[in-house]
């Protein structure tokens, strides 16, 4: 079975003193050897002392981007050897804020997932389609190309340690979140998509996220489906009373 793994996206929220005390507000409320995993996705300048925060219990700590290459002149960039050092679990990869204003592409989010697995972290990968690309049926196609090229060169283990986010575009930070059965459909469309690059045993190991507009009141409605394994949560995800109500309903 996979265990469900709920995720907050902070985005550009917080300052360092909030980002640490959210951490030492919830880690007591999360229970250890919890059934699901609680990931807390921050700005990279408050990833070292939130991890030290978080010492000892079951919340875990994720960066929301980083660069393919190790080091070099890449001004501004969070290098992926720098939070394998400071023993950072997760990275979101490919966000579509990132696609769409920091000219993430495929091929850029493939580097990132090889890196990724090169420094043991976790990779989140996120897809999804345009409210334009949706209502002109193409939300198989672009989801496929997504994976597709994000997966492109990955072994079937690691492949099975993807955490995939299915976010559809129009429904991050609009309030329009998709209804609990369209977005079943297309995370089992993500799952098949998986079992033809690899085979059906590694598309069931590998856990899909739904993201967009989730909050504690409709929470439920996703972790019911068949293909829904968590979610990837922004807004909801920077109260901490908002956050541990999806945890509990992620277990
Ligand atoms: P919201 O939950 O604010 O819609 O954001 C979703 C998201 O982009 C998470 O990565």
């Amino acid at each position: 079975m996979r265990k469900p793994i709920i995720a907050g996206n902070w985005k550009m929220n917080k300052t360092h003193e909030e980002a640490v005390s959210f951490i030492e507000d919830i880690k007591e409320k999360v229970p250890a050897g919890s059934k699901v995993d609680t990931v807390v996705c921050a700005p990279a300048l408050f990833l070292k002392s939130m991890n030290d925060a978080s010492e000892g219990s079951d919340v875990a700590v994720g960066a929301q981007t980083m660069h393919f290459e190790d080091n070099g002149a890449f001004t501004g960039e969070i290098s992926p050897e720098a939070l394998a050092d400071l023993s950072i679990p997760y990275v979101i990869i490919g966000h579509s804020e990132r696609r769409e204003m920091f000219n993430e592409t495929d091929d850029s989010v493939n580097k990132k997932l090889h890196a990724a697995f090169n420094h043991k972290l976790v990779p989140i990968m996120c897809c999804g389609e345009t409210l334009e690309e949706r209502e002109s049926d193409k939300t198989e196609s672009v989801v496929r190309g997504q994976v597709e090229k994000g997966f492109a060169g990955l072994s079937k283990e690691q492949a099975a340690q993807v955490v995939v986010a299915y976010e559809p575009i129009w429904a991050i930070g609009t309030g329009k979140s998709s209804t609990a059965k369209d977005a079943n459909e297309t995370c089992g469309t993500i799952r098949r998509i998986l079992s033809e690059l690899y085979d059906q045993e590694t598309a069931e190991a590998v856990r899909i996220q739904y993201g967009g507009s989730v909050k504690p009141e409709n929470i439920g409605g996703y972790m019911a489906m068949e293909h829904i394994d968590g979610a990837l949560v922004g807004g909801a995800s920077l109260k901490p009373d908002a956050f541990l109500q999806l945890v509990e309903a992620g277990s």
